[in-house]
């Protein structure tokens, strides 16, 4: 287990902070250095304000002095996807189109973490408007997986992953539109969670497609990510479809959920494209759930196949829309030398986005255009309502559905990124959870023989949370998977 401070989890460096035994400075400069050392080679951050970082670091040191420290993440950095807004620095959402934006506002999980005294820790990378799986459409730059530089470390929220892997970040935040907090945390070795649809506020979120989009953490332990989402989960009146309900202290009950459980295999899941070294890690953590007692049930999710096929139309639908205010006027990117206002669109869209995102405004546009909105838009909600249907008749039997998070661990940068539909596919596994609106978490549960990670998904019932984690924490406490730091 690495003794370094910048690979420790939220909850060592919660008691080591209570215990005075390190400041959150001290903390936040080891943090500085660690970033200075390695994000010239892992290019997760798109910035980083080391100086209000400090400012608030000290904030917290004088508030724990005073006997008013927080909880458990009081002085803690948690890093942020550049697609969630924090007064006063950049929100680029790694387009060319925000590139100069500053966000005039905090998002409600920024200012959730703010009230539980943690800190906003740099802005990372991720596909343009978190559209991708790898991070190569990112306008910035191409992060790297710490594990393999030769390797993407997953999308889009691959800023958020490496960053921590990497040992830059105690724990950070990313979003999950179809796999993309998920995939990221499988393809680099840590714990990411996509809470139910409504758990968390998205308020403050650059909106790619609202009816699947979810703010969630990135952690070492599922200890960790408990802690975390207590502090930002929770009714928001800012946004809509945000649930009201009491959110539990999920940390506090991982140890009074002790199972066993009934988990359901899903027998789609396990068919042609899975990687073989995938499977066999998969199976054996079947095998170690049985062994804590658990029923393994194979289930069936007979719409599976359609799955992808419907999310690449609703989510291309809500991104043409989501993404029609960016047009030169009112913010964003500004086309410099037009002719008139239609000019100035044209131009100012043409330059600002890239060509994955232009991909799927088109996309979108024409599966919603008069003529094919039934032939493609429509069929597709139905599609999505078949999905949703076969996961709950699959709770009639099972606690929770046990995969693999992805059929592949990380791919070589390049090796995806001229096959638009071969990048799709890594969502197979992933995309059914967004479109029925549930909890999903990926926990490592392996390497392969080439030294990549390998993550095992859980998912549960809406706003079980509470279970899903317990049982997630089950099987990490058996393995020492997540222990392990990349050589950096
Ligand atoms: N890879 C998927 C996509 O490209 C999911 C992205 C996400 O969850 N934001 O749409």
């Amino acid at each position: 287990m690495a003794s370094e401070i910048y690979y420790r989890t939220v909850a060592d460096l919660g008691g080591m902070l209570a215990r005075r035994e390190i400041s959150s400075e001290e903390l936040v400069c080891a943090l500085l250095a660690r970033k200075e050392a390695v994000d010239g080679r892992v290019k997760a951050f798109n910035s980083l304000d080391a100086e209000s970082a400090l400012t608030e670091a000290r904030a917290s040191d004088a508030r724990r002095a005073a006997g008013q420290a927080r909880g458990p993440l009081d002085g803690i950095p948690i890093g942020m996807k550049d697609v969630i807004a924090v007064t006063g620095q950049p929100l680029t959402a790694s387009s060319r189109m925000l590139a100069n934006f500053i966000s005039p506002y905090d998002a409600t999980v920024t200012v959730r973490l703010r009230a539980a005294g943690a800190i906003p820790w740099g802005r990372l990378n991720l596909d343009e408007f978190a559209m991708g799986s790898s991070t190569e459409n990112s306008a910035t730059q191409t992060t790297l997986n710490p594990w393999d530089l030769s390797r993407v470390p997953g999308g889009s929220s691959g800023g958020s992953a490496a960053a921590l892997a990497a040992g830059a970040a105690v724990a950070t935040l990313g979003s999950d539109t179809g796999g993309s907090i998920r995939q990221p945390a499988a393809f680099c070795g840590l714990v990411g969670l996509k809470p139910t649809y409504g758990l968390v506020s998205r308020y403050g979120l650059v909106a790619f497609a609202s009816s699947l989009d979810q703010i969630g953490p990135f952690a070492r332990t599922v200890e960790d990510a408990a802690i975390v989402l207590r502090a930002i989960a929770g009714h928001d009146v800012h946004d809509s479809t945000s649930f009201r309900a009491e959110v539990p202290d999920y940390r506090a009950e991982l140890p009074q959920r002790r199972g066993p459980w009934r988990l359901g295999i899903p027998k789609e899941y396990f068919g042609a494209g899975l990687d073989p070294e995938v499977a066999a890690a998969v199976a054996k953590a079947v095998a170690y759930y049985q062994g804590l007692g658990c029923t393994i049930k194979e289930v069936s999710l007979p719409h599976t196949e359609y799955g992808v096929g419907a999310y690449y139309i609703i989510a291309t639908a809500e991104c043409s829309s989501n993404l029609a205010r960016f047009d030169g006027i009112r913010y964003g990117h500004r086309a410099k030398s037009a002719t008139d206002a239609v000019d100035l669109y044209f131009r100012s869209r043409a330059e600002g986005f890239g060509p994955e995102v232009k991909r799927r405004i088109i996309l979108g546009t024409y599966v919603l255009s008069s003529g094919y909105y039934d032939a493609f838009y429509l069929r597709a909600q139905k599609v999505r309502t078949l999905i949703r249907q076969d996961f709950l008749n699959a709770f009639h039997e099972v606690d929770a559905i046990l995969t693999p998070t992805a059929p592949t661990p990380a791919f070589r940068v390049g090796e995806k990124a001229a096959n638009p539909l071969a990048m799709y596919l890594c969502d197979v596994y992933t995309i059914g959870v967004n479109l029925a609106g549930l909890p999903g978490i990926s926990v490592p549960c392996g390497f392969t023989s080439g030294g990549l990670p390998v993550g095992l998904q859980l998912i549960g019932q809406p706003f079980q949370e509470a279970e899903l984690l317990a049982i997630a924490r089950a099987y990490e406490s058996g393995h020492e998977w997540h222990t392990r730091r990349p050589a950096l």
